[in-house]
């Protein structure tokens, strides 16, 4: 049981052309459509005119009964728009005809943004999922897209059995930005890329206690600028490895924590592929 409405598409070569997307996704009828969410499959369209895949991102609703999850899922650029689409979606129920929250707790909904957010919350709350998932995700290797283009930084792409997701990697204001040697980007990109790997709202590998650990360092050392526990890991790594002594006047805390992870097993490896470029 899905809901299919025609959407007017229009492609980058200029077509416009009506494609059936998805707007309910009911789970536990379509296990399908579930994999085609994780593996990043959903709503993509092919276009008529020169054959390019689209991916048509409206907004969604996930139900899982078994789960008891009722997920609005919207576009990452609405981010901005959280608190209207709440009353929208949620509060008013604008866009659903009865029948879809028969059975539905209410107070129960919840508004995520992008794909990548559902599939992390689905980990977390999907307790057969995560176990299918949890160990595939830790094994398989991640991989690095390396782009030959100039200033751009790429992304790690971790893979379960079913779940492809990406992390996009960045580049920092003070080590490894644009106005840095070709050289000194790749260094940063490559030790950045090992802190994703192992600090990452996919697949941490940092045991419990090592992560409250680290939580502890973050507040007695605090960045100037504000940045999620993750990219805060991966930007600290990348700086630790980047200029040991610079890291460690400037963070010593933060230098003795990550000191204490030497030794720690990381079993997944990172591959590095490249894309684009001068042909
Ligand atoms: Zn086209």
């Amino acid at each position: 049981m899905a809901l299919k409405t025609a959407y007017v598409i229009r492609c980058g070569c200029k077509a416009r052309f009506t494609a059936r997307v998805c707007e309910y996704v009911f789970v536990d009828y379509n296990q399908d459509l579930k994999e085609d969410i994780l593996s990043g499959e959903f709503n993509r369209v092919d276009c008529p005119s020169c054959g390019q895949k689209l991916f048509v991102e409206i907004p969604f609703l996930y139900r899982d009964e078994k789960n008891r999850l009722f997920i609005w899922v919207c576009s990452n650029k609405d981010k901005s728009k959280r608190k209207k689409l709440e009353k929208e979606l949620i509060e008013k129920k604008t866009r659903l005809e009865c029948h879809f929250v028969e059975g539905v707790e209410p107070g129960k909904e919840r508004l995520v943004f992008g794909r990548e957010e559902l599939v992390r919350l689905l980990l977390r709350e999907d307790a057969g999922l995560k176990k299918s998932e949890g160990g595939w995700l830790r094994k398989n290797p991640v991989v690095q897209l390396v782009m030959e283009e100039d200033n751009v930084p790429g992304c790690l792409v971790f893979q379960g059995k079913k779940i492809r997701v990406a992390i996009p990697l960045a580049f920092s204001s003070d080590a490894g930005s644009p106005k840095d040697s070709p050289e000194a980007r790749k260094k940063w990109l490559k030790h950045y890329a090992a802190g994703v790997n192992i600090h990452n709202p996919y697949s941490s590998l940092l045991p419990s206690r090592i992560n409250n650990e680290w939580e502890k360092v973050r507040m007695k050392e605090p960045l100037r600028k504000k940045e999620d526990e993750f990219e805060d890991f991966a930007s600290s790594w990348a700086r630790f490895k980047v200029d040991p002594k610079g890291f460690r006047e400037r963070f010593p805390e933060r230098r003795r924590f990550f000191d204490s992870l030497k030794g720690m097993e990381i079993p997944r490896k990172v591959q590095t592929l490249r894309v684009g470029g001068a042909k």
